[in-house]
């Protein structure tokens, strides 16, 4: 058990109804070498649209109404508390990626086993553990009997940290934790999450009570259950349980890796999403407005990075972050070429048509591996293929949402989201417009 479980933690489980070592046992996740523990959550309350963020399971459920960002969410206003300012008209790409400083493309070297990518995510936290910069690090770490299904866990000493490097697939409640981590005493935290984590633990921070907080956020898109992942790997493989990783890349192929040291690549075009269920992606995650983390201190992707990481300083502690590895990090400016705009609408087309209910068109299998080679030469690369991931994401959230829920498009879609659609013939119909709170003040 860790040393993070003082008695006052455990008053705070008896409080929450919930006893400590059953989650201990349950999870076998906790190591108190490495000092990572995965505290037992309350019960979810039932919402709608969630991803079961951990703001339900907590103390004041009720506080999801301020905090979701499937209600009402206010980039404005919370990009300027975060960030000190809103995106900047004259600066074009903060339309698509919300405000930075500055954009890399960066390596960390060398590349940490078991990382998603070259773990820059991970290492950052690991270096604020080291340096005495924070108690603990909140984050997911794989559950023991299934490597893709994500535990909240809090890490209390840097060599945890390599417990919880790689991807999961699913959705976790990450924020449930925050409790247990004040609870535990911890006064300075850092949080690693994706966006919709990351919205509404900056909407509650600060009532959460701790001295510092630092964000380092990935973007995130596509997500899925746990449960619904696993159908999809085994449409990919024989031996579905054999893979260890997977990757959506920007050269428009998916890479797997399997337990023998085995690696496959496969177009995107040759993927069999139209063999998936039409409920495979839940709504939540196909009408998210927020691709790139656009809260977090510092986000940490690959979408511009043409094969290496991609990231996105958004203000002082975000430098202060990157700051952290010195000279392990390799860093270099992002390319950007090709043309986006065939290709979103192209993807406008095929998600009109699924929204509407009709099947995907299958591209004819000699096209495919035509398109397969051609798109990673000629398609839209570095910033520009992230520029094209965030409008065909801001696409499906108004198609699936004025299909599904129309009612919900008023408050839910912010104004930067109309603004990345109207170039593609998408623009709001009667009573679909409204969110006030995400009129950015200087974009007109
Ligand atoms: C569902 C999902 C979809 C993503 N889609 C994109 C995308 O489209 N474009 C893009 O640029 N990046 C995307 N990412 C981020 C990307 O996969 C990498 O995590 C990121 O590039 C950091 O790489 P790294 O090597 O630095 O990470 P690492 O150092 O390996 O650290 C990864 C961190 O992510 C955390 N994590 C893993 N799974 C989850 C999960 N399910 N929920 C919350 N946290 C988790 C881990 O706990 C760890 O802290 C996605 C991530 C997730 C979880
Ligand atoms: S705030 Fe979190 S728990 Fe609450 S409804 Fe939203 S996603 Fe679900
Ligand atoms: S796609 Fe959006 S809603 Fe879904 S898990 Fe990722 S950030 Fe959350």
């Amino acid at each position: 058990m860790t040393a993070a479980l003082d008695h006052a933690t455990l008053r705070e489980h008896k409080a929450f109804g919930a006893s400590p070592l059953r989650g201990l046992l349950l999870t076998g996740l906790d190591d108190p070498a490495a000092a990572v523990w995965a505290p037992p959550t309350g019960p979810a309350a039932h919402r709608d649209l969630c991803t079961d963020c951990g703001v339900s399971r907590t103390a004041d459920a009720r506080r999801c109404a301020r905090a979701c960002q499937f209600i009402q969410p206010d980039y404005p206003a919370m990009e300027a508390r975060v960030h000190g300012r809103v995106r900047d008209p004259t600066r074009p790409d903060e339309l698509f990626f919300g405000p930075f400083r500055r954009m890399v493309r960066a390596r960390l070297s060398p590349a940490r086993p078991d990382a998603q990518w070259t773990g820059v995510a991970t290492r950052i936290a690991e270096r604020l553990l080291e340096t005495g910069a924070v108690d603990a690090v909140l984050t997911m770490a794989p559950d023991p009997q299934d490597r893709w299904r994500p535990v909240p866990v809090l890490v209390t000493r840097a060599e945890g940290m390599a417990r919880v490097r790689g991807m999961r697939m699913g959705y976790a409640p990450l924020l449930a934790l925050l409790e247990p981590a004040r609870a535990a005493g911890h006064r300075r935290l850092a949080v690693i999450g994706i966006p919709c984590q990351v919205y509404a633990l900056r909407a509650l921070e600060s009532t959460l009570g701790f001295e510092r907080l630092y964000v380092i956020g990935t973007p995130c898109s596509d997500n899925t259950t746990t449960e619904s992942f696993h159908t999809f790997l085994g449409l990919l493989s024989d031996r579905p349980e054999t893979i260890t990783y997977l990757e959506f890349r920007a050269d428009y192929h998916v890479e797997l890796r399997f337990a023998d040291g085995g690696r496959r690549e496969i177009p995107f075009l040759k993927l069999p999403i139209s063999d998936l269920p039409p409920d495979f992606f839940p709504l939540t995650c196909r009408t998210c407005v927020d691709y790139t983390n656009v809260l977090a201190d510092i986000t940490v992707g690959y979408m511009g990075g043409e094969g290496e990481q991609w990231l996105l300083v958004r203000n002082a502690r975000g430098e202060e972050l990157l700051d952290l590895l010195g000279d392990e990090v390799k860093t270099s400016a992002p390319g950007d070429a090709g043309k986006r705009a065939g290709a979103v609408k192209g993807f406008l087309i095929n998600t009109a048509r699924a929204a509407g209910g009709l099947p995907l068109r299958r591209m004819p299998g000699f096209m495919r591996g035509i398109m397969g080679w051609a798109m990673p030469r000629v398609g839209p690369r570095g910033l520009e293929f992230a520029r094209a991931r965030v409008e065909m994401k801001a696409v499906e959230t108004v198609l699936h949402l004025r299909r599904a829920e129309p009612r919900r498009m008023k408050t839910m879609i912010p104004d930067h989201v109309w603004k990345l659609v109207a170039p593609y013939g998408l623009t709001p119909g009667p009573g679909e417009q409204g969110n006030t709170a995400g009129k950015t003040p200087g974009i007109p």
